[in-house]
C-alpha cells in the first residue's frame, strides 16, 4: 500500500530542492523521509492542505500546529499555499498520487517562476529548488530525479 502524505500547497516546490539542509538535525530527517516517499517509484497518496503538514511536524518553528518562525508567519504561509495550489488548479483537502503531482508541478512552475512565488523565502538564492525543478523537468519521466532521492544524494522551506 502506497505510503500516506500531507502536504501544504507550496511545500509541492520546496521538495524539489531539498539538499540535505533544514531547520534542525530532526527536521532533515524527516525532511529526508518525506521526499524519498514522495519520489519513490510507484508514489505516495498525497492530501493537499494549506496548514502545517507533514514537514511542518518536524520543524522548530512549528508551535501549536501553525508556523512561528517570524510574527505573522502562518498567515503569509498559507497565501503562498493557496495561490500554489490556485497555479495548478489545486485545492486543500484533495488527494492525488505523489508522481502524478511532480509532473504537474514542473509542467506549470518553472524555475523562474519562483522568484515571485517564493519572494521573501530564505532558500531561493540558494537556487536549490529552482534546480531541482529543472532536473525534474529534464529527466523524461522523472526516474532519474526519483533515483537520486533514493540515493539520499539530493537532499530541502526544506531543503
Ligand atoms: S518554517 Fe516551513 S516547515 Fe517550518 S513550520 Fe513554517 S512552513 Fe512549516
Ligand atoms: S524557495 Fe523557499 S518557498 Fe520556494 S520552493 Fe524553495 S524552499 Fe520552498
Amino acid at each position: 500500500m502506497a505510503k500516506s502524505l500531507k502536504i501544504r500547497g507550496h511545500h509541492l516546490l520546496c521538495i524539489f530542492g531539498f539538499r540535505g539542509h533544514g531547520y534542525s538535525d530532526t527536521f532533515v530527517s524527516n525532511m529526508r523521509t518525506v521526499t524519498k516517499s514522495f519520489f519513490a517509484k510507484g508514489g505516495a497518496e498525497v492530501e493537499l492542505t494549506a496548514e502545517c503538514d507533514d514537514i511542518c511536524r518536524a520543524c522548530p518553528h512549528m508551535l501549536e500546529r501553525q508556523c512561528a518562525a517570524e510574527e505573522g508567519a502562518e498567515r503569509r504561509v498559507q497565501d503562498r499555499d493557496r495561490e500554489v495550489l490556485a497555479r495548478l488548479g489545486l485545492a486543500g483537502g484533495q488527494q492525488h498520487d505523489a508522481t502524478w503531482l511532480a509532473a504537474l508541478v514542473t509542467a506549470r512552475v518553472s524555475p523562474a517562476a519562483l522568484a515571485e512565488l517564493c519572494a521573501g523565502c530564505q532558500w531561493l538564492p540558494a537556487g536549490y529548488c529552482q534546480q531541482g525543478i529543472s532536473e525534474y523537468r529534464c529527466s523524461a519521466d522523472g526516474a532519474g530525479r526519483r533515483s537520486s532521492r533514493a540515493s539520499g544524494k539530493a537532499d530541502n522551506s526544506a531543503r
